[in-house]
C-alpha cells in the first residue's frame, strides 16, 4: 500500500510513534525514524529491519526549528524523496490547575506540542510542495476537543495542532498535500506509565472510555496507516479521534 513511499515519524522511540513507524514499514514505506534519543530510536530502526524493511535513525529535537529543517535534509539526501510524515513527538508535562501553571513548564509543552509541530510542517510540507503531493498525519489528542483539568499547556497545545491542520489543508489541497489529524484517548504508553501505576486512578482512566479498556499503540497506527494511504485520498483538514468512544459522552 505504500511501496516506494518515504515516511519520517517523530518520537518514533517509543509507544505511539514506534508502532507507526513499524505499521508505515509493513505497508511497504521507507522510513525516517527520529527522536531526540538515539537508543530507543536505533530500537525502532532495529524492530523495523527484523520485520523485513527499511528505516534509518535521524535525531531531532521537534521543538529546534533547524532540527526539523536537517530531519528533511537527511530524507531527502538518504531516500531522494518525501511522501509522508507523521508529526507524533510530544510531552506530558507537568499537572497543575491553570493559575499554579509554572510558566517554563507552558514554554516547554507548547514548544514541543504546538510549535513542535509547526516547525515540522514547516519543512515537510515545502518539500512535498517540490515533489508533487503527500499527506501528514499529525497526532493531537482527545484534549485537542475538550479541555481536561490540570493540563493547561497540553490541552491549549493539542487544540493548536487542530488549528494548524485545518489551516495547512486549506493552503496546501490544491496542491495535492492532505493534512490530518488524529485524536488518540488514554493509550498505554510510558507517556501515560505514572498514571496507570495507581489502581485507582487507572480505573478512574478506564471509566472515560464508554469502550471499557485504554487504546494500544497498534490501534492508533491503524488510524494514522489509512490517512497516510490511498485509501483516504480525498480526505484533508480532518480531526480523526481514535477513543474508545471518549467523546460520544
Ligand atoms: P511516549 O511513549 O512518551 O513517546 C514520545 C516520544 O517522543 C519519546 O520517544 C520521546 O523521547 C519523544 N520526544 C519527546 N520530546 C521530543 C522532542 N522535543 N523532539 C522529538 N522527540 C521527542 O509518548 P506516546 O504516548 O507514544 O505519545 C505520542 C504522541 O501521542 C504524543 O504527541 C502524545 O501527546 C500523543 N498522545 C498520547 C496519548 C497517550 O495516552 N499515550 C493520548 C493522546 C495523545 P524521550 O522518551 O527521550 O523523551
Amino acid at each position: 500500500m505504500l511501496k516506494d513511499k518515504v515516511a519520517i515519524v517523530t518520537g518514533a522511540g517509543s509507544g505511539i510513534g514506534r508502532a507507526i513507524a513499524l505499521a508505515y514499514a509493513r505497508a511497504g514505506a521507507k522510513v525516517v525514524v527520529s527522536d531526540t534519543n538515539p537508543v530507543s530510536g536505533e530500537e525502532t530502526v532495529a524492530l523495523v529491519r527484523q520485520a523485513g524493511g527499511s528505516a534509518l535513525f535521524a535525531a531531532a529535537d521537534v521543538s529546534v526549528a533547524p532540527d526539523c529543517a536537517r530531519l528533511v535534509e537527511r530524507t531527502v539526501q538518504a531516500y531522494g524523496r518525501l511522501d509522508i510524515a507523521c508529526n507524533n513527538a510530544g510531552i506530558g508535562g507537568e499537572q497543575a490547575p491553570t493559575a499554579d501553571y509554572p510558566l517554563d513548564a507552558w514554554q516547554r509543552v507548547i514548544g514541543v506540542n504546538l510549535t513542535g509541530v509547526f516547525h515540522c510542517m514547516k519543512y515537510e510540507i515545502a518539500q512535498m510542495l517540490k515533489g508533487g503531493g503527500g499527506a501528514i498525519v499529525n497526532i493531537a489528542s482527545i484534549l485537542g476537543a475538550v479541555g481536561f483539568a490540570n493540563a493547561p499547556a497540553y490541552t491549549a497545545a493539542k487544540h493548536g495542532v487542530l488549528g494548524l491542520t485545518k489551516t495547512a489543508a486549506l493552503e496546501y489541497g490544491p496542491q495535492r498535500v492532505r493534512i490530518n489529524a488524529v485524536g488518540p484517548a488514554f493509550i498505554h504508553t510510558p507517556m501515560i506509565a505514572g498514571l496507570e501505576q495507581d489502581p485507582a486512578s487507572l480505573a478512574q482512566l478506564v471509566g472515560l472510555h464508554p469502550i471499557g479498556r485504554l487504546g494500544t499503540s497498534e490501534e492508533v497506527a491503524e488510524m494514522v496507516l489509512w490517512l497516510s494511504g490511498p485509501g483516504a485520498s480525498f480526505v484533508t483538514g480532518g480531526y480523526y479521534p481514535v477513543d474508545g468512544g471518549y467523546l460520544a459522552r
